[in-house]
């Protein structure tokens, strides 16, 4: 960097999953880079969201754990869940990860602002009372949660909090039936929170597989409370508690609030107006095939461009952007099969197209399921099905989706992505050999419950 001229090649908003790894990779490239990040290193994933919802997620999976363990003989008393000891241990860790990911930048030579930053004109960027200058700039700020406006919004979370609640809720009720809120119920419901899901559709998960979305709907209500076809309507404190009340004229009682109702680009006081970029009606900043917004020189990614809201996904835009400037590369984007995950229990995994995607996109399509109970489940005597499914265009045998409810999925789906990848059709899946016992083998033996239509 140039620090005495404050004069950057490029110059980052954000220090989160795309910020850090655009300001890495250029770094690296001999470019002399600034960031400024106002709030944590890492961002969202790292301090609110995939890290420490994971570590959550292995903490709620020992309650079914231990239930499971009696069925092979185990015997232990009743296991108790310290929410203190689990909060220390994890703020430890992100601690140390926020961390690691200022060390990185600040050994790949970046120079960080730990300040707010915004547009202040071509080229110019305002850190607190200093005008910066860099030849490219690029937007990283992410997104935040956001929460519809019914009376009494204002008492509800976010999972923003969830994170550093001194005290795990007795009874909470989560609003949303997307990644976040399923998760949450799955998690919060396993370490001992009475947990109540509300969503105002009829099967969760909307934008997944219809028949994936429907066995994995039907699967979490044999855990908790499912209030579908309705909506929250007002929050009003009830003698220390929240009385919730909801559109279909019911009201619950409870101590937390969870609002898990999708998250919306951070574009506020950017300078974005000034600077001539424009944003989509949902504010998000819009880019082109190169991530160049309207503005010359200025670029964004990750989720305030709201393409995909996934760190994968950032990170591949953040390093997309620094190879276009530094490197003589020009590295493009695709969008298509993009594996992701629900670390819900059980967990949903999917790739690629879902059926009706790809009716509507015009492929003869046939399809194979199956619902399976795990080998493990013949002795916990658990009554959890997973159920996995391939869309495969019957023309080209090309398999277009695969679509899995189970235990570990995200670990088995992201092999079976770069098959897809790779143009896999359903006959390189039936010539593979399985693996004995496994539930990743049913993908490879799927010859029955075929269904056509196109
Ligand atoms: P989602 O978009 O997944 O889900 C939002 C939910 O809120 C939907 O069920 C939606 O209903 C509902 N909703 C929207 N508006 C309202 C409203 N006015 N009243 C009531 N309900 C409403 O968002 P999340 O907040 O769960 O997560 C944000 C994004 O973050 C995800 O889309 C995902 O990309 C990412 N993420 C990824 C994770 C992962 O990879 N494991 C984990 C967590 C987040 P409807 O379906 O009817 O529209």
């Amino acid at each position: 960097m140039n620090s005495e001229s404050g004069e950057f090649d490029l110059f980052v908003i954000g220090g989160g999953s795309g910020g850090v790894r655009a300001a890495r990779v250029a770094a690296a490239l001999g470019a002399r880079v600034g960031l400024a990040e106002e709030r944590y290193f890492g961002g969202t994933c790292v301090n609110v969201g995939c890290v420490p919802k994971k570590l959550m997620s292995y903490a709620a999976h020992y309650r079914d754990d231990f239930e499971d363990s009696r069925g092979f003989g185990w015997q232990a008393g009743s296991p108790i869940f310290d929410w203190s000891v689990f909060m220390a241990n994890k703020t430890k860790e992100i601690n140390r990860l926020e961390e690691i990911y200022r060390n990185m930048l600040e050994v790949a030579g970046v120079t960080l602002f730990k300040q707010r930053a915004r547009l202040s004109g071509a080229g110019k960027i305002q850190v607190g009372r200093h005008t910066l200058r860099a030849r490219y700039i690029l937007i990283a700020t992410g997104g935040w949660p956001w929460v519809p406006p019914f009376p009494g919004h204002e008492l509800a979370i976010t999972s923003n909090d969830l994170f550093t609640l001194k005290q795990l809720p007795g009874e909470i009720a989560i609003v949303g039936g997307g990644y976040i809120a399923v998760e949450f119920a799955s998690i919060l419901s396993r370490l001992g929170c009475r947990t109540r899901l509300v969503y105002r559709g009829g099967s969760l998960l909307n934008g997944f597989d219809q028949e994936l979305r429907e066995r994995f709907t039907t699967e979490l209500a044999n855990s908790l409370p499912l209030h579908l076809g309705c909506n929250i309507k007002k929050i009003a404190n009830r003698d220390k508690r929240l009385l919730v009340s909801l559109d279909d004229g019911s009201e619950l009682l409870a101590d937390a609030v969870l609002t898990a109702t999708g998250r919306r680009p951070n574009t506020a006081d950017l300078g974005l107006e000034a600077a001539g970029i424009q944003v989509s009606d949902r504010g998000a900043i819009t880019v082109g095939d190169d991530f160049q917004t309207s503005a010359t020189g200025v670029f964004a990614v990750g989720d305030v461009i709201d393409r995909v809201q996934l760190t994968p996904v950032a990170l591949a835009e953040g390093e997309i952007v620094a190879r276009q400037l530094f490197a003589t590369e020009s590295p493009t984007m695709s969008y298509d099969n993009v594996p992701s995950t629900v670390f819900s229990i059980p967990n949903v995994a999917t790739v690629g197209l879902t059926e009706s995607q790809a009716v509507d996109r015009g492929y003869q399509v046939k399809t194979f399921s199956a619902s399976v109970k795990q080998l493990k489940h013949t002795l916990s005597e658990r009554q959890e099905r997973c159920f996995i499914k391939l869309v495969v265009d019957s023309s080209s045998d090309r398999v277009l989706g695969l679509h899995m409810m189970g235990p570990d999925a995200g670990e088995i789906v992201q092999g079976f992505a770069v098959a897809m990848n790779c143009g896999a059709t359903k006959r390189d899946f039936d010539r593979t050999i399985g693996i004995h016992p496994t539930l990743a083998e049913e993908l490879v033996t799927m010859r029955k419950n075929e269904k056509s239509h196109g």
